[in-house]
């Protein structure tokens, strides 16, 4: 039933009839970027040959209907994380957008001394910003470990936070380990310390309900491409009382009520926060993506990827030479490895002859890579359309790799 189902969300995605070096393409690099279905690339088509126009501008009706369909996309948005206020919901480019928003504009209110605590597992794009930040505000990072499985150690969290933390910041779910964190506890324990915080859902949306009450995080950021939308359009999350109280973080159209020379006073939330043109095609075209995703469900996509992630998994394990990084218990969508006696650059050159796309190299998480003692791994991330059959070709192409090199 399942697999029927799958087959038939495959006619969905036309790049998955592509072949690669004459094999059928088997994509399992969705955590970089996840595939579009036709629905979302028409989407975004037709809005340029229908309805492009700038939006909150035009008297016209062209620009009218365009403003229309991007604030609707503002709607599917704020009902697919679960807020009820359309003024929560500011469109960025991404998640790296969304949390250097955060660390430009709330950061402005941190002083010498304060303290943010991200964790050892965070990807790239939260964590540099706030270094950035400290180096401006004299704020001081701290980072919250994780043990050997890749799981978050609770204690230490707990021990790290204190009257000093102003901010937190962590993922929701770790791109190179996979590892799901128990969001809404450590929210809890954040706030009873007094701090904020922020949670990296850009891994997430894709494959867990995410309701933003219920976590009861102050702001929450994902990217839309890995959610089967366009790349270059993203979103930040963030109660409306604390968005309310932070400054502007770039200057421009849209944004602004009044602009004189002597001063300038600012639009209401969202707008505050999004200077300029946005990318229209993308707010609507991720509007469809959503929707698509809803069609499917959400909980659906889960239980076809667990079960994927739990086969694969145990296959791996059962691979001599083959070592798990990151073997959390409550984990989602990611496979990550390394072969012994082979450079994991030379494993997905291998996999790619076979028409295997994963990542390899540091997953823009080297902290994590240092802390496993691993320059790099090999990746395979599953989406909704990956099937059992492409994990048996992924396996296949990882002894090849082992005996080449081996
Ligand atoms: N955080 C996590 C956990 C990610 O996996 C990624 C993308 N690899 C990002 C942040 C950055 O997202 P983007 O590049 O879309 O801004």
């Amino acid at each position: 039933e399942t697999k029927r189902a799958v087959a038939r969300l495959r006619q969905d995605f036309p790049i998955l009839h592509r072949t690669v070096h004459g094999k059928p393409l088997v994509y399992l690099d969705n955590a970089a970027t996840s595939q579009k279905p036709q629905c979302v690339i028409e989407c975004e088509a037709r809005y340029y040959a229908q309805l492009n126009a700038n939006i909150h501008r035009g008297v016209h009706s062209l620009s009218q209907q365009a403003t229309e369909a991007y604030e609707a996309a503002r709607d599917t948005v704020r009902r697919f994380i679960h807020t009820e206020r359309r003024e929560e919901i500011v469109f960025v480019r991404g998640t790296t957008e969304a949390i250097n928003l955060v660390a430009t504009s709330y950061g402005q209110g941190l002083r010498p001394g304060d303290e943010i605590l991200i964790t050892e597992m965070e990807h790239h794009s939260n964590i540099v910003p706030w270094q950035l930040l400290c180096e401006r505000s004299g704020a001081v990072l701290r980072v919250a470990p994780i043990d050997d499985a890749g799981e978050l150690r609770l204690d230490a969290f707990e021990r790290l936070l204190g009257p000093a933390t102003r901010l937190v910041a962590l993922t929701h779910l770790s791109n190179a380990l996979g590892t799901i964190n128990p969001v809404k506890r450590l929210v809890a324990l954040a706030h009873a310390a007094g701090a904020v915080v922020l949670v990296d859902g850009a891994q997430a949306v894709a494959h867990l309900p995410v309701d933003v009450q219920e976590l009861d995080c102050d702001f929450y950021a994902f990217s839309g491409h890995k959610l089967y939308g366009p790349t270059g359009i993203g979103v930040l999350y963030g109660k409306a009382a604390l968005l309310d109280a932070m400054p502007p973080w770039q200057g421009g159209g849209d944004m602004i009520r009044e602009v004189t020379f002597a001063r300038t006073s600012y639009n209401d939330l969202p707008y505050k926060f999004e200077a300029g043109t946005p990318h229209i095609a993308g707010g609507i075209a991720l509007g469809a993506a959503i929707d698509y995703v809803g069609m499917v469900g959400l909980p659906a996509i889960a239980a076809h990827e667990h079960a994927l992630l739990a086969y694969a998994t145990e296959q791996a394990a059962g691979m001599a030479g083959l070592r798990l990084i990151g073997t959390a218990r409550d984990k989602a969508s990611i496979l990550s490895f390394t072969v012994e006696g082979v450079h994991p650059h030379d494993v997905g050159t291998i996999l790619d002859d076979e028409g295997v796309a994963v990542r390899t190299g540091h997953h823009c998480a080297m902290p994590v890579m240092a802390h496993f003692g691993v320059p790099a791994t090999v990746r395979a991330s599953f989406a909704l359309y990956n099937t059992v059959e492409e994990v048996d070709v992924l396996l296949r192409a990882i002894r090849r790799a082992q005996e080449v090199f081996g």
